[in-house]
């Protein structure tokens, strides 16, 4: 089945065109025309979305899981359609598109389990002590609410699990908050497609079609209007630092301040403790590789920092990183901007003092090859340019003098996404000594692993002190990313007959 976008945006339940259009940049196949989104519809997608949340915010756990059902099933009807136009769009492979369709349709089901069990709610109760002396406490009920309509961004680089019925839709919908998503322009006719399933579910769910709206992008007013309009009550985001900060920064000037979920970029250090060095560097390097490459390293998790202590053991680690790496050939980059970034990036470090190229590539387009470098601990802690991400597959080999430099280097990082230690048991009392400093910086910290895959999962944390995210506090990935649209009430001495349904 063959899909062709028709192009428009979705408000509330129509169709609708602008005048402008702008071209998708598609890796293979034909660009298609889309209309830019408006401020106007903007406007118009936020205020249905706020009516909507006069039924959706009140609607019982069972009507949200069976439209978080009916979501996954409209996208599986969807599938080949879906898969054609995602690979034709951001140049990743079929299998890619399909496990991410898989990926996108599990989170919704879970979701729709979790909500219905229903322990998310953190219901907590204070019964009343009327003879408690020298006063009475009143009856306390403490009941999560939904917060109202919530803006989406998705990224470019997850075209389905974190983008229009991705991660943060499927969140704020089981929470009970209508959603406006902003579509991106690296996959508009993956967005339209995807937003054609879920306004199939809002008609078969009976729903107010004020609960969904997308508007495709071409014009970052539309965004920015998007994340200052009145009705908007927080944001969820993911995709680079810049944008991520412009738009934070948006939202904290409003005359009401709205939260920012922003999962940002991250360079997701690995740490190689010397006894795990010694007896399997190279194991570790053909695994890095695999990591690093792994959808021409446009994963917000991929590891680009390996961090050594210098020595034979540092040598041989980078000799199998080299033959691992040389061994990756070419992959296609989402679009012409992240190919032209990548290889900013890379010259960038390239070019930093005290920094060898050990793998290089002649990248003119859109198709990229893995960059290696290495240097110094001393050079690393002169140059806070080299921690900052390049979003691509390039990886830095750091060796530190020492362990007393590894720490002072854990030290200095800032927030990430990750962080992993390589250890064997010989490594114990130096990783006893790193945790407490990588438990400060990281949302997630790996042992013997490669960060990329992140499990959608009750225990999951997908987050961080910034930048790799605004919101410490907060999750993207898993269940616990559905607190981030809810809002704690309490309702004191209220009569059951009029508490809000739960
Ligand atoms: P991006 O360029 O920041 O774009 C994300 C979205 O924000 C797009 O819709 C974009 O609009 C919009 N946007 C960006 N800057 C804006 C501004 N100043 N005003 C208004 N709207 C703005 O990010 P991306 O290229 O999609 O993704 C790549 C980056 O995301 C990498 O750094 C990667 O590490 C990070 N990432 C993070 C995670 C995570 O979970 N932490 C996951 C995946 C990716 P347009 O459509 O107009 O460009």
């Amino acid at each position: 089945m063959t899909f062709t976008p028709h192009g428009k945006h979705l408000i509330a339940g129509q169709w609708v065109a602008s005048e402008a259009t702008f071209s998708s940049e598609p890796a293979h196949g034909q660009p298609h025309k889309f209309s830019v989104g408006t401020v106007e519809q903007v406007d118009a997608a936020c205020r249905a979305a706020e009516e909507a949340f006069w039924s959706y915010g009140y609607s019982t756990r069972e009507e949200r899981a069976k439209f978080l059902n009916a979501i996954a099933d409209e996208i599986e009807a969807r599938a080949d359609a879906i898969t054609e136009i995602g690979t034709s769009e951001t140049g990743l492979p079929e299998a890619r598109l399909q496990g991410e369709r898989g990926r996108t349709t599990g989170q919704l089901r879970l979701f729709a389990s979790h909500i219905l069990k229903g322990d998310y709610l953190d219901l907590r109760h204070d019964e009343a002590l009327p003879d408690r002396k020298p006063l009475p406490r009143p009856d306390l009920k403490l009941v999560q609410r939904p917060i109202g309509p919530v803006a989406v961004f998705g990224a470019s680089n997850f075209p389905l699990a974190f983008s229009t019925a991705g991660g943060d839709t499927a969140a704020a919908l089981a929470a009970g908050c209508p959603v406006v998503v902003k579509g991106h322009s690296a996959h508009p006719g993956t967005g339209e497609i995807v937003a054609e399933a879920i306004a199939a579910a809002v008609k078969s769910c009976g729903l107010h079609p004020g609960v969904f709206s997308l508007i495709q992008g071409g014009n970052r007013a539309v965004g920015q209007a998007l994340v200052q309009h009145p009705d908007i009550n927080a944001v969820g985001f993911t995709g680079s630092l810049a944008g991520g900060r412009a738009l934070f920064d948006l939202c904290a000037q409003r005359p009401v301040p709205i939260p920012f979920f922003g999962e940002l970029g991250s360079v997701n250090p690995m740490f190689l403790l010397p006894q795990a060095l010694g007896a399997r560097g190279a194991d570790i390097a053909k695994g890095w590789s695999g990591s690093l490459t792994m959808g021409a390293g446009q994963f917000c998790t991929n590891p680009g920092i390996a961090f050594v202590i210098d020595g034979p053991d540092a040598d041989a680690f980078v000799k199998a990183a080299v033959e691992a790496l040389g061994e990756s050939g070419k992959q296609t980059m989402l679009t012409n901007g992240i190919a032209e970034a990548y290889r900013s990036g890379s010259r960038r470090v390239s070019g930093s003092t005290g920094v060898r190229e050990l793998i290089g590539t002649s990248c003119e387009t859109r198709e990229a090859a893995p960059y290696l470098f290495e240097t110094t601990g001393d050079a690393w802690l002169a140059n806070e340019e080299l921690a900052e991400e390049v979003f691509g597959p390039l990886g830095i080999i750091v060796r530190a003098k020492d362990q007393e430099q590894m720490r002072q280097i854990a030290l200095g990082i800032e927030g990430q996404l990750t962080c992993t230690l390589h250890m064997d048991d010989g490594d114990t009392e130096l990783a006893q000594s790193l945790v407490p400093v990588l438990e400060r910086k990281a949302g997630r910290l790996l042992a013997n692993g490669f960060p990329t895959g992140v499990e959608v999962a009750d225990a999951m944390v997908h987050g961080g002190p910034y930048p790799a995210s605004t919101n410490f506090g907060a999750t993207s990935v898993g269940t616990l990313s559905i607190r981030r649209f809810l809002r704690p009430v309490c309702y004191q001495n209220m009569p059951e007959a009029i508490l809000p349904v739960r």
